[in-house]
């Protein structure tokens, strides 16, 4: 095993010992980065992510990625930026050396279908560019970073994936819940309250917008008929001994409590513990039992994204509380519990490194001033052929629907 170790590092050297990369300019060497960066808080990032992030010429990020996680990206000279939501438009003052570009769904602007990301990739690394693509959690957990690995593969790219912390670990042992635990839970499934065989193709996971020409009526058909097949699947996997982390399943949490009951699958007061925005300062939580839960999120008003715990495990929580317990559960009238930044970290910045990374802001890929400061570098004008907000404004309009996806 070492040998093997010994003859590829020793493939990656050129005939001074330098490593390749220093040496590669606009080649298709040229490395294109997965990197996970864990479910929010900016302490749960790797080093590995951390270095790319501050090294990267360019940055595409989704929605998950906490602003805090993208101050480090930004120029020391741009720190302006506080972690509330729009991080766009804050910045376009900066003057890095690389680029941050928001691929994921913003309200009123056109949203890229996974095949655009794709070709976005693509086009940068093609000119010469070391691309990170950044994304929430762990890349290849419900993110639709295999698909991304596989295209650019095919193309010739050498792609990196930097692991992360997932939402159902990290989510879960922040909230303190184990998600196996001696005697309680043998074993964890992580699963998807969405099944989007037919769309997936067009959408971004954690996205809820996809485009589609299919008749309305069709296609409700069919997304009824492939979350089902998702509410099913949590169902055949559930037992008493597993904890049942569903990512992406606000939407189908009605149906699939209530099939886990028909079922018998699960027993009522089962606890369960849904999770909105963990680990960031934002982080709202709600316990609850398998019988209230559907009620709880949607009295809660929680929103995606938000990640479902179901088990006994659950009820180890040190948060977890104890009017939900078995021995007070016939006495008490309380159906669930919210709470709410109770577990604000004040010294979380402590577990931080310093900014200093030196990529600006591009509010989007149609922001002529950062176009023409990053051509300079770069960029072919193939890039940017993109698709405008405009157009994309006028497709929707003559197209037969945007459908919206609940995660
Ligand atoms: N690759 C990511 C998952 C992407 S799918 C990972 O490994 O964690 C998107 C879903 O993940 C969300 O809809 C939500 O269910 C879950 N999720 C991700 N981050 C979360 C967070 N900080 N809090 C709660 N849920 C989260």
């Amino acid at each position: 095993m070492l040998e093997k170790i010994r003859r590829r590092e020793s493939k990656n050297m050129n005939s001074n010992g330098i490593d390749r990369e220093e040496t590669r300019g606009k080649s298709k060497e040229t490395k294109v980065y997965l990197v996970g960066c864990g479910p929010g808080d900016p302490g749960l990032l790797t080093l590995k992510a951390y270095h790319l992030i501050v090294t990267a010429d360019v940055i595409l990020y989704d929605r998950l990625v906490s602003p805090e996680i993208l101050e480090y990206a930004a120029s020391a000279t741009t720190n302006s930026v506080s972690s509330n939501d729009s991080y766009d438009n804050k910045n376009n003052s900066s003057e890095g050396k690389g680029l941050m570009l928001f691929v994921g769904k913003r309200s009123g602007f056109h949203t890229r279908t996974q095949d655009e990301i794709h070709d976005l990739i693509l086009e940068f690394a093609n000119a010469g560019a070391t691309v990170v693509r950044l994304k929430g959690g762990d890349p290849l957990v419900f993110g639709r970073g295999g698909e991304e690995c596989e295209f650019l593969r095919e193309k010739g790219f050498d792609v990196k994936v930097i692991p992360g912390i997932t939402a159902a670990s990290g989510v879960g042992s922040s909230a303190g819940v184990p998600l196996t635990h001696r005697g309680v839970a043998t074993s964890a499934r992580l699963l998807t309250g969405h099944l989007m065989k037919k769309e997936k193709k067009k959408m971004d996971a954690g996205e809820n917008v996809t485009l589609s020409s299919e008749s309305p009526a069709d296609l409700k058909k069919e997304e009824e008929k492939e979350e089902e097949g998702a509410v099913d699947f949590a169902v055949t996997a559930a037992d008493s001994d597993t904890t049942l982390i569903i990512y992406m399943g606000l939407g189908t949490l009605p149906k699939t409590k209530k099939k886990l009951l028909q079922e018998g699958a699960l027993d009522k007061r089962t606890p369960c513990l849904a999770v909105e925005n963990g680990t960031t300062l934002k982080e709202r939580r709600v316990f609850s039992t398998l019988e209230y839960i559907d009620e709880a999120v949607v009295d809660a008003q929680l929103q995606s994204p938000t990640l479902l715990f179901i088990g006994d495990a659950v009820r180890l929580s040190p948060y977890f509380p104890q009017a939900l317990s078995k021995e007070n559960f016939s006495s008490s009238s309380m159906r669930w519990e919210l709470q709410v930044g109770q577990d604000e970290d004040e010294n979380r910045m402590r577990h931080t490194p310093e900014r200093g990374g030196k990529c600006r802001i591009m509010s989007d890929i149609n922001d002529l001033t950062s176009r023409e400061w990053f051509s300079k570098n770069f960029i072919s004008e193939k890039l940017f052929s993109l698709p405008s907000a405009d157009d994309e404004r006028s497709k929707e309009r003559s197209s037969s629907r945007v459908v919206q996806t609940s995660m």
